[in-house]
């Protein structure tokens, strides 16, 4: 995992933008090298319906990936697309020699089972990590694909501070994506780690012995500048779109400007977690690209 590579804007705001800037340009230096070699990596996206937010995201992805030099592949399929016929097309893309990660953007139609489709992906495709093969090997410390938000939080967080070794860590949300990797890292990392949920008493509490606060929940502002301890290093993947002053905007979980003058550092919404994990997935599927193809991974 690449480290010290991370930017503040600010003196304690992490600029996520920059990070992932910095990360997309390795890769893109990577990947003309694997090219050279007719090693391009190639990234399937598929997309099962038109929710707005998940279109605006596998938009993006699609483009940086261009940008990177990839291969893209898009699969764009109707809301009423069956089960079976996503299924088929995972199997297809499992096979096609040019298809080095599958992406199945989430969430899916509620007649299709999320579970089963991200069961179907082949593991070693599997660029977002999500795969219970990957999610246990994770668990038990065996290399795997990490999901890529978490991947993303874990190299923001390790810019700024190097040795997590004994830190105390709160997580804040427990979902397969976000929550429960982010946790899983943290652990590896040698810290003491606390997963909150909506459940769990005392969440100013809680929050507040964090050295490293992850907020993991989807609700504007719930983190408290007061709820910090002084000095931590705070990380918002939370994104809620908002109405401000007639204008939609994103925000995140923490209450930016109560925080910025307690957290040691800081992500803003947005601009801090959000484009690190579009490169986490470039890093990852050029890492699934060289496994597969049998070559050294160029990045550290
Ligand atoms: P989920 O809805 O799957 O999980 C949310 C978690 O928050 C649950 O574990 C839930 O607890 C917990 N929670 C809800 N309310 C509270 C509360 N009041 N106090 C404490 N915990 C609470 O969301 P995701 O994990 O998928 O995503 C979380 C947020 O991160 C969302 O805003 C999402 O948009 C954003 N996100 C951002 C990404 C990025 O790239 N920046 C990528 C992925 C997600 P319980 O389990 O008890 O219900």
């Amino acid at each position: 995992m690449s480290q010290h590579i991370g930017t503040l804007s600010e003196p304690n705001i992490i600029d996520g933008t920059a990070t992932a800037a910095k990360m997309l340009a390795e890769l893109r230096s990577a990947a003309a090298d694997l090219a050279e070699r007719g090693l391009t990596p190639g990234l399937a996206v598929v997309i099962v319906g038109e929710d707005p937010a998940s279109t605006v995201y596998v938009r993006n992805k699609i483009r940086r990936s261009v940008e990177a030099g990839f291969r893209s592949f898009h699969h764009a399929l109707p809301a009423s697309t069956r089960e079976g016929d996503l299924l088929s097309l995972i199997e297809r893309l499992n096979a096609a020699q040019d298809v080095d990660g599958i992406l199945v953007q989430l969430p899916l139609p509620s007649h299709i089972n999320p579970e089963k489709v991200t069961a179907a992906i082949d593991p070693a495709k599997d660029v977002d990590g999500f795969h219970p093969l990957n999610a246990g090997r994770l668990t038990i410390g065996v290399s795997a694909p990490v999901p890529c938000t978490p991947l993303g939080c874990m190299i923001l967080i390790k810019s700024v501070r190097p040795n997590l070794e004994g830190l105390s860590a709160v997580v804040v949300g427990r979902s397969n994506i976000v929550g429960k990797p982010m946790a899983q890292l943290l652990l590896r990392e040698s810290c003491t780690v606390t997963i909150a949920h909506s459940k769990t008493s005392n969440l100013s509490s809680v929050c507040r012995e964090a050295d490293i606060l992850i907020s993991a929940v989807g609700q504007p502002g719930l983190i408290r500048g007061a709820w910090i301890k002084p000095g931590a290093v705070v990380i918002d993947v939370g994104i809620s779109r908002i109405e401000h002053d007639g204008r939609q905007r994103l925000v995140g979980d923490v209450n930016f400007d109560e925080a910025r003058s307690v957290a040691g550092a800081l992500t803003p919404v947005p601009g801090g977690v959000g484009p690190m994990t579009i490169a986490c997935l470039l890093r990852n599927t050029m890492e699934a690209a060289c496994q597969r193809r049998r070559v050294a991974f160029p990045l550290r």
